[in-house]
């Protein structure tokens, strides 16, 4: 296991405070690890500042070539990353080798490819014996912080337009889920210049709050709690930094009447409860049309009934225990307010799982209503509500009743009802007939606490790389 941060060129333990590394099946320790000094803060921004010198002149072919490369590297350690991400976060091994791992090796070779064609407006005479020409240009050291859910993902999506865009990278993964970071951190200083990324351990509240604080960096992406993305702006606004935030979610989901029922029960099934719920675009927040509402939630509740966790056989398992101690009690403290309501029923699930882990079981809330706490606040974890409306007014209005606006969707058989009220959402994503499907050609970010940040996709480069304008008079 590597366990050491990447200063520069070099491997160095941290050498503050020791943080546990758990394993979320059983609580036990599988490491601890100390975090980033000052100083060693202080020696990753400066690697970073002197790699921008060079890598910012290279060629988007040249960037190119080493996306690629380090694409091809976690391809060919896939099982190792895979088994690494499912000791550190409990994630069931097929779901990160299947699922994960392809996705996080298709955006290193998405960016490898669109840096080399990067859009923009045509150069020309804009005004008359003057050249205009639009540039894309690096920014220069991101500081680039990571959340616990997508350890590695959450770094590709990070790292591929950063470097892409051709700025250098100072990466601090969550504490608790910095295993995978350290293995790619080795492929890293193989593949790329020296100081191109660095990788640094610890604390939000320390190595975190000194990175974004920081003089020299010129950019700041965070992927995490709505709280915490707030904290970068006050850090930001001292140096107008540039930021890129993506924050929350409580992604509504829409079935109306006409909908495929069994269709929706499925999606549900497998998009509500992924990664434990542990997504920011989980199907968590239903809203069911009156004819349909009794079937759905009946229908709903059997089938999340028999999604399979826990077993010794990991390749049984369809989701795993939640990161931590605290997060399944976080979860475990929503439903009970919920069942307190006399109008909500927990039609199954709604107790913490047995043995040593941090289980919980997927939970079907029903009966909820638009003004309930378990309907309004990101619970993070495996549950559901559902709430009944009247009218398409109704589920729009109560939709779009929210802080966040990250993912939503909507479910009907009427394709003109589907994109009338998708034009309707206030998200960044709406599917329709679907949830969840990513692909690395298409934009994931939000609208409101959501943040703005843009991950995946060109408008990701754009976010990691300054519109410039040069102009150029005949004489
Ligand atoms: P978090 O905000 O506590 O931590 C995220 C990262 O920020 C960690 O690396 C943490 O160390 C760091 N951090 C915390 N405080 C900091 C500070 N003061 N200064 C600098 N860095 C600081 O969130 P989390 O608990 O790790 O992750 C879960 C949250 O992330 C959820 O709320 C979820 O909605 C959100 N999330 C959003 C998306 C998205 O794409 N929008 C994706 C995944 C997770």
């Amino acid at each position: 296991m590597d366990t050491q941060m990447l200063i520069g060129s070099t491997f160095e333990k941290g050498t503050e405070t020791e943080e546990a590394i758990l394993n979320p099946r059983t609580g036990e320790t599988i490491i601890s690890l100390p975090e980033a000094s000052q100083a060693q803060i202080e020696a990753a921004v400066a690697a970073a500042e002197r790699a921008f010198v060079t890598w910012s002149k290279t060629t988007p072919a040249q960037r190119s070539g080493y996306l690629l490369k380090i694409a091809d590297r976690i391809e060919a350690e896939a099982e190792g990353f895979a088994r690494l991400e499912a000791l550190n976060c409990g994630k069931p091994i097929n779901a990160v080798l299947n699922d994960e791992i392809p996705a996080i090796v298709d955006c290193y070779r998405f960016f490898a490819g669109a840096v080399r064609s990067m859009p923009g407006l045509v150069a020309g005479e804009y005004l008359p014996g003057h050249t205009s020409m639009i540039r894309r240009d690096p920014i220069g050291i991101v500081a680039s912080i990571a959340p616990w859910n997508y350890p590695l993902m959450m770094m590709a999506w990070k790292l591929a337009p950063a470097v892409a865009g051709g700025n250098t990278v100072v990466f601090k993964p969550s504490e608790q889920t910095p295993l995978t970071a350290l293995k790619l951190a080795r492929i890293l200083a193989d593949v790329l210049p020296e100081g191109v990324v660095n990788v640094v351990l610890g604390r939000g509240e320390s190595v975190g709050n000194t990175l974004i604080n920081h003089a020299k960096v010129n950019m700041i992406s965070i992927t995490g709690d709505v709280a915490t993305g707030k904290k970068v702006l006050q850090a930001a606004a001292k140096s107008v930094k540039r930021t890129h935030l993506e924050l929350g979610g409580k992604a509504p989901v829409i079935v109306f009447d006409d909908a495929d029922i069994d269709a929706v029960v499925s999606g549900l099934r497998a998009f509500g409860y992924y990664n434990a719920g542990q997504d920011c675009t989980a199907a968590c927040r239903i809203y069911a049309g009156k004819k349909v509402y009794d079937k759905l939630v009946a229908d709903l509740s059997s089938a999340v009934s028999t999604i399979r966790f826990g077993q010794a056989d990991d390749t049984e398992n369809e989701i795993g225990p939640l990161i931590s101690r605290r997060q399944r009690d976080r979860v475990a403290s929503f439903v009970e307010r919920a069942s307190e309501l006399k109008h909500i029923e927990i039609t199954t699930g709604g107790k913490p799982g047995e043995g040593g882990g941090f289980y919980y079981q997927p939970t079907v809330v029903a009966g909820a209503l638009q003004e309930d706490e378990i309907v309004r606040r990101e619970v993070f974890g495996p549950v559901v509500s559902v709430t009944r409306f009247s009218d398409v007014d109704e589920a729009v209005n109560w939709a779009n009743d929210s802080d966040y606006g990250l993912a939503s969707s909507v479910w009907t058989k009427d394709i003109s009802r589907g994109m009338s009220t998708a034009a309707r959402l206030q998200y960044g994503c709406t599917w329709i007939n679907t949830h969840f499907m990513l692909t690395n050609e298409m934009p994931h970010g939000g609208l409101k606490q959501s943040g703005y940040g843009k991950d995946m996709s060109v408008y990701a480069l754009e976010d990691y790389t300054a519109v410039r304008h040069v102009m150029i008079a005949h004489g």
